[in-house]
Protein backbone atom coordinates (compact mmCIF):
# COMPACT_ATOMS: atom_id res chain seq x y z
CA UNK A 1 0.00 0.00 0.00
CA UNK A 2 2.37 2.18 1.46
CA UNK A 3 4.70 1.95 -2.13
CA UNK A 4 1.39 2.49 -4.27
CA UNK A 5 0.94 5.63 -2.35
CA UNK A 6 4.46 6.60 -2.60
CA UNK A 7 4.59 6.89 -6.57
CA UNK A 8 1.13 8.38 -7.01
CA UNK A 9 2.62 10.95 -4.79
CA UNK A 10 5.88 11.25 -6.88
CA UNK A 11 3.74 11.43 -9.89
CA UNK A 12 1.40 13.78 -8.86
CA UNK A 13 4.42 16.54 -7.38
CA UNK A 14 6.31 16.13 -10.82
CA UNK A 15 3.66 17.26 -12.39
CA UNK A 16 2.07 19.48 -10.62
CA UNK A 17 5.92 21.24 -9.19
CA UNK A 18 8.67 22.54 -10.34
CA UNK A 19 10.86 20.14 -7.97
CA UNK A 20 13.48 17.57 -8.71
CA UNK A 21 11.62 14.27 -6.72
CA UNK A 22 13.49 11.06 -5.40
CA UNK A 23 12.65 8.29 -3.30
CA UNK A 24 14.00 6.33 -0.21
CA UNK A 25 17.40 8.25 -0.08
CA UNK A 26 19.18 8.40 3.55
CA UNK A 27 18.35 11.79 5.41
CA UNK A 28 21.13 10.82 8.76
CA UNK A 29 24.23 12.72 8.95
CA UNK A 30 25.75 11.54 11.82
CA UNK A 31 24.72 7.61 11.30
CA UNK A 32 24.26 7.12 7.72
CA UNK A 33 21.77 5.07 6.70
CA UNK A 34 19.89 5.12 10.39
CA UNK A 35 17.08 7.75 8.45
CA UNK A 36 15.74 6.50 5.15
CA UNK A 37 13.78 9.14 3.84
CA UNK A 38 10.24 8.45 1.78
CA UNK A 39 10.56 11.46 -0.63
CA UNK A 40 13.25 13.98 -1.28
CA UNK A 41 12.08 16.35 -3.42
CA UNK A 42 14.73 19.70 -4.52
CA UNK A 43 13.30 22.61 -5.36
CA UNK A 44 15.13 24.58 -7.56
CA UNK A 45 17.50 27.60 -7.00
CA UNK A 46 18.55 30.11 -9.38
CA UNK A 47 21.62 28.38 -10.51
CA UNK A 48 19.46 25.36 -11.54
CA UNK A 49 20.06 25.45 -15.18
CA UNK A 50 23.70 25.50 -14.91
CA UNK A 51 23.78 22.21 -13.13
CA UNK A 52 21.48 21.04 -15.95
CA UNK A 53 23.93 21.96 -18.92
CA UNK A 54 26.97 19.78 -16.80
CA UNK A 55 25.38 16.45 -16.94
CA UNK A 56 22.18 14.18 -16.38
CA UNK A 57 23.88 12.19 -14.16
CA UNK A 58 24.92 12.52 -10.10
CA UNK A 59 28.39 14.28 -9.51
CA UNK A 60 30.00 12.20 -7.37
CA UNK A 61 30.14 14.19 -3.63
CA UNK A 62 33.95 14.05 -3.40
CA UNK A 63 35.06 15.32 -6.73
CA UNK A 64 33.30 18.21 -5.94
CA UNK A 65 34.20 18.48 -2.55
CA UNK A 66 38.42 17.89 -4.14
CA UNK A 67 40.45 20.56 -4.38
CA UNK A 68 40.10 20.41 -8.09
CA UNK A 69 38.90 23.90 -9.90
CA UNK A 70 38.24 24.94 -13.15
CA UNK A 71 41.54 26.36 -13.86
CA UNK A 72 44.38 25.26 -13.74
CA UNK A 73 44.58 21.28 -14.25
CA UNK A 74 45.81 19.65 -11.08
CA UNK A 75 47.76 16.78 -10.20
CA UNK A 76 45.43 14.46 -8.89
CA UNK A 77 47.28 13.35 -5.61
CA UNK A 78 47.63 16.66 -4.28
CA UNK A 79 43.66 17.00 -5.30
CA UNK A 80 42.05 14.30 -2.54
CA UNK A 81 41.76 13.36 0.98
CA UNK A 82 40.69 9.94 0.02
CA UNK A 83 42.80 6.68 -0.64
CA UNK A 84 44.38 6.85 -3.98
CA UNK A 85 42.18 4.20 -5.04
CA UNK A 86 38.48 6.09 -4.29
CA UNK A 87 40.26 8.93 -5.83
CA UNK A 88 40.59 7.33 -9.05
CA UNK A 89 37.70 5.64 -9.11
CA UNK A 90 35.78 9.10 -8.30
CA UNK A 91 37.60 10.53 -11.12
CA UNK A 92 36.63 8.24 -13.39
CA UNK A 93 33.18 8.77 -12.63
CA UNK A 94 33.40 12.91 -12.56
CA UNK A 95 34.90 12.54 -16.15
CA UNK A 96 32.47 9.68 -17.65
CA UNK A 97 29.56 12.04 -16.31
CA UNK A 98 31.01 15.14 -17.66
CA UNK A 99 31.72 17.25 -14.57
CA UNK A 100 35.93 16.50 -15.01
CA UNK A 101 38.05 16.43 -17.69
CA UNK A 102 41.36 14.51 -17.80
CA UNK A 103 44.80 15.97 -19.33
CA UNK A 104 48.53 13.62 -19.29
CA UNK A 105 51.57 15.90 -18.83
CA UNK A 106 54.86 13.65 -18.74
CA UNK A 107 52.79 10.43 -18.23
CA UNK A 108 51.10 11.56 -15.01
CA UNK A 109 47.29 12.45 -14.85
CA UNK A 110 45.41 16.16 -14.15
CA UNK A 111 42.13 17.05 -14.06
CA UNK A 112 40.27 20.15 -13.94
CA UNK A 113 36.35 20.86 -13.73
CA UNK A 114 34.90 21.63 -16.79
CA UNK A 115 32.48 24.23 -14.97
CA UNK A 116 32.27 25.25 -11.31
CA UNK A 117 29.81 23.53 -9.48
CA UNK A 118 26.49 26.14 -8.97
CA UNK A 119 24.83 26.97 -6.14
CA UNK A 120 21.49 25.21 -7.57
CA UNK A 121 19.33 24.19 -4.60
CA UNK A 122 16.84 26.45 -3.59
CA UNK A 123 15.46 23.77 -1.10
CA UNK A 124 14.87 20.66 0.31
CA UNK A 125 11.48 18.88 1.40
CA UNK A 126 11.39 15.68 3.00
CA UNK A 127 7.75 13.98 3.02
CA UNK A 128 7.35 10.89 5.40
CA UNK A 129 4.78 8.43 3.81
CA UNK A 130 1.78 7.33 6.47
CA UNK A 131 -1.21 6.52 4.31
CA UNK A 132 -2.68 4.77 7.14
CA UNK A 133 -2.54 7.01 10.37
CA UNK A 134 -3.83 4.16 12.35
CA UNK A 135 -1.14 2.22 12.33
CA UNK A 136 1.82 4.97 13.15
CA UNK A 137 4.61 2.23 13.62
CA UNK A 138 7.48 5.25 14.32
CA UNK A 139 6.38 7.77 12.86
CA UNK A 140 6.40 10.31 15.81
CA UNK A 141 10.00 9.35 16.33
CA UNK A 142 11.06 9.67 12.88
CA UNK A 143 9.32 13.26 12.68
CA UNK A 144 11.11 14.13 15.80
CA UNK A 145 14.75 13.01 14.44
CA UNK A 146 13.85 15.13 11.06
CA UNK A 147 12.84 18.23 12.99
CA UNK A 148 15.86 17.94 15.28
CA UNK A 149 18.42 17.59 12.51
CA UNK A 150 17.16 20.56 10.55
CA UNK A 151 18.76 18.59 7.22
CA UNK A 152 15.53 19.60 5.59
CA UNK A 153 13.92 22.94 5.06
CA UNK A 154 10.74 21.59 5.32
CA UNK A 155 9.29 18.14 6.50
CA UNK A 156 5.52 16.81 5.71
CA UNK A 157 3.72 14.00 6.60
CA UNK A 158 2.01 12.73 3.96
CA UNK A 159 -1.42 10.31 4.33
CA UNK A 160 -4.46 9.35 2.92
CA UNK A 161 -6.36 9.15 6.82
CA UNK A 162 -8.66 11.80 7.51
CA UNK A 163 -6.48 13.81 9.72
CA UNK A 164 -7.88 14.66 13.20
CA UNK A 165 -6.51 17.35 15.76
CA UNK A 166 -5.55 13.71 18.04
CA UNK A 167 -2.75 13.17 15.19
CA UNK A 168 -2.01 17.02 14.82
CA UNK A 169 -1.07 17.13 18.53
CA UNK A 170 1.04 14.43 18.28
CA UNK A 171 3.43 15.21 15.72
CA UNK A 172 6.28 18.38 16.16
CA UNK A 173 4.34 21.53 15.34
CA UNK A 174 6.75 22.62 12.25
CA UNK A 175 5.93 18.89 10.35
CA UNK A 176 3.50 20.19 7.36
CA UNK A 177 0.53 17.87 6.78
CA UNK A 178 -0.92 16.99 3.49
CA UNK A 179 -3.92 14.88 3.06
CA UNK A 180 -3.18 12.68 -0.66
CA UNK A 181 -5.59 10.74 -2.39
CA UNK A 182 -3.68 8.80 -4.92
CA UNK A 183 -6.36 7.56 -7.02
CA UNK A 184 -8.18 11.46 -7.56
CA UNK A 185 -4.52 12.60 -7.26
CA UNK A 186 -5.72 15.54 -4.78
CA UNK A 187 -3.85 17.04 -2.41
CA UNK A 188 -5.41 18.52 0.49
CA UNK A 189 -2.66 20.91 2.93
CA UNK A 190 -4.32 20.29 6.44
CA UNK A 191 -1.25 21.99 7.76
CA UNK A 192 1.62 24.09 6.49
CA UNK A 193 4.93 22.99 7.54
CA UNK A 194 7.41 25.66 9.27
CA UNK A 195 10.83 26.31 7.89
CA UNK A 196 13.73 24.76 9.81
CA UNK A 197 16.89 26.36 10.65
CA UNK A 198 19.13 24.09 8.08
CA UNK A 199 22.39 26.97 8.61
CA UNK A 200 22.38 26.35 12.59
CA UNK A 201 23.59 22.83 13.92
CA UNK A 202 21.42 20.24 14.79
CA UNK A 203 20.93 17.42 16.70
CA UNK A 204 20.80 13.89 15.21
CA UNK A 205 19.34 11.46 17.80
CA UNK A 206 20.87 8.29 17.71
CA UNK A 207 20.32 5.26 19.82
CA UNK A 208 17.46 5.20 22.64
CA UNK A 209 18.79 3.38 26.32
CA UNK A 210 16.63 3.20 29.50
CA UNK A 211 16.94 6.29 31.00
CA UNK A 212 19.55 7.52 28.47
CA UNK A 213 19.28 8.99 24.45
CA UNK A 214 22.56 9.24 22.86
CA UNK A 215 22.93 12.03 20.66
CA UNK A 216 25.31 13.52 17.89
CA UNK A 217 25.63 17.21 17.34
CA UNK A 218 25.56 18.33 13.11
CA UNK A 219 27.35 21.44 12.34
CA UNK A 220 26.05 23.60 9.32
CA UNK A 221 28.79 22.71 7.41
CA UNK A 222 27.89 18.49 7.55
CA UNK A 223 24.17 20.02 6.96
CA UNK A 224 25.07 21.81 3.56
CA UNK A 225 26.99 18.80 2.48
CA UNK A 226 24.66 16.27 3.12
CA UNK A 227 22.16 18.46 1.28
CA UNK A 228 23.96 18.69 -1.49
CA UNK A 229 24.56 14.83 -1.51
CA UNK A 230 20.83 14.29 -1.31
CA UNK A 231 20.30 16.81 -4.17
CA UNK A 232 22.66 15.30 -6.26
CA UNK A 233 21.33 11.85 -5.61
CA UNK A 234 17.70 12.94 -5.64
CA UNK A 235 19.18 14.46 -9.43
CA UNK A 236 20.80 11.83 -10.73
CA UNK A 237 18.61 9.17 -9.59
CA UNK A 238 14.47 10.49 -9.97
CA UNK A 239 11.88 8.20 -8.25
CA UNK A 240 11.52 5.49 -10.59
CA UNK A 241 14.23 3.56 -9.59
CA UNK A 242 12.31 -0.12 -10.02
CA UNK A 243 12.80 -2.27 -12.76
CA UNK A 244 9.73 -4.16 -14.51
CA UNK A 245 9.20 -7.83 -14.04
CA UNK A 246 9.47 -10.41 -16.50
CA UNK A 247 5.62 -11.14 -16.22
CA UNK A 248 2.78 -10.95 -18.39
CA UNK A 249 0.49 -9.26 -15.87
CA UNK A 250 2.51 -5.96 -15.33
CA UNK A 251 2.63 -2.81 -17.27
CA UNK A 252 3.13 0.93 -17.12
CA UNK A 253 1.53 3.50 -16.42
CA UNK A 254 1.72 6.90 -18.18
CA UNK A 255 3.62 8.07 -15.82
CA UNK A 256 5.65 5.24 -15.39
CA UNK A 257 4.60 3.27 -12.86
CA UNK A 258 4.68 -0.45 -12.29
CA UNK A 259 0.72 -1.75 -12.22
CA UNK A 260 -0.14 -5.63 -11.76
CA UNK A 261 -3.55 -6.92 -14.00
CA UNK A 262 -3.66 -9.87 -11.75
CA UNK A 263 -4.11 -7.77 -8.14
CA UNK A 264 -5.55 -4.98 -10.41
CA UNK A 265 -3.40 -2.46 -8.69
CA UNK A 266 0.49 -0.56 -8.66
CA UNK A 267 2.83 -3.31 -7.35
CA UNK A 268 6.22 -3.13 -5.86
CA UNK A 269 8.50 -5.51 -7.90
CA UNK A 270 10.90 -5.59 -5.50
CA UNK A 271 8.79 -6.98 -2.44
CA UNK A 272 5.52 -8.30 -4.63
CA UNK A 273 6.79 -9.97 -7.91
CA UNK A 274 9.01 -13.24 -8.63
CA UNK A 275 8.16 -16.64 -9.69
CA UNK A 276 6.98 -17.07 -6.11
CA UNK A 277 4.38 -14.95 -6.38
CA UNK A 278 0.74 -16.64 -7.48
CA UNK A 279 -0.09 -14.20 -10.70
CA UNK A 280 3.50 -14.78 -12.10
CA UNK A 281 2.97 -15.85 -15.22
CA UNK A 282 7.09 -15.74 -17.72
CA UNK A 283 6.28 -13.02 -20.15
CA UNK A 284 8.41 -9.81 -21.64
CA UNK A 285 8.40 -6.64 -18.94
CA UNK A 286 7.01 -3.82 -20.98
CA UNK A 287 9.30 -1.56 -23.08
CA UNK A 288 9.04 1.48 -20.38
CA UNK A 289 11.21 4.50 -21.29
CA UNK A 290 11.42 5.99 -17.72
CA UNK A 291 14.29 9.08 -19.15
CA UNK A 292 11.97 9.97 -21.87
CA UNK A 293 9.01 9.49 -19.33
CA UNK A 294 11.17 11.95 -16.63
CA UNK A 295 12.72 14.32 -19.24
CA UNK A 296 9.07 15.71 -20.88
CA UNK A 297 7.87 16.07 -17.06
CA UNK A 298 10.53 17.19 -14.67
CA UNK A 299 12.80 19.97 -14.68
CA UNK A 300 15.77 17.17 -15.10
CA UNK A 301 17.78 17.52 -18.27
CA UNK A 302 18.33 13.94 -19.90
CA UNK A 303 20.83 14.86 -22.64
CA UNK A 304 22.02 18.34 -21.82
CA UNK A 305 25.18 18.99 -24.26
CA UNK A 306 27.67 19.10 -21.67
CA UNK A 307 30.32 21.39 -20.47
CA UNK A 308 33.45 19.73 -21.70
CA UNK A 309 35.55 21.42 -23.73
CA UNK A 310 36.43 20.73 -27.23
CA UNK A 311 38.16 17.50 -27.19
CA UNK A 312 40.71 19.09 -30.03
CA UNK A 313 42.07 21.24 -26.84
CA UNK A 314 43.27 18.18 -25.32
CA UNK A 315 44.69 16.19 -28.13
CA UNK A 316 47.25 17.09 -27.18
CA UNK A 317 48.13 15.79 -23.85
CA UNK A 318 46.40 12.67 -24.38
S1 LIG B 1 4.69 -11.25 -10.41
FE1 LIG B 1 2.70 -11.16 -9.35
S2 LIG B 1 2.59 -9.06 -8.58
FE2 LIG B 1 4.20 -9.09 -10.12
S3 LIG B 1 3.17 -8.49 -12.01
FE3 LIG B 1 3.14 -10.72 -11.94
S4 LIG B 1 1.20 -11.22 -10.99
FE4 LIG B 1 1.55 -9.08 -10.57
Amino acid sequence: MEFGFEVALCSFLESTTDWVVARQLGGAVATPGSRIVDICAVKPGTAFEARTRITSREIPALAIESDVGVGKAVDWREAFECSAERAQSVIDRATECGFFETERHNGRRFVRQTARYPTWIGGLVGIENKPDLGTPGDLQRQLRIDVSVGLFDTVILATESYVTDAHLNRLPEAVGVWRFDPEARERTVIREPTPLAVEKTGVELQARRPLQTDVAFVTPAEKAAKRRRIAERAYGKGWRTYTFPDCQHITATADGRPYCSWFDRVVNPAVECGDDCEGFQPGEPPAVDCKRLRDKRSPWVADPEGTQRAQSGLDRFL
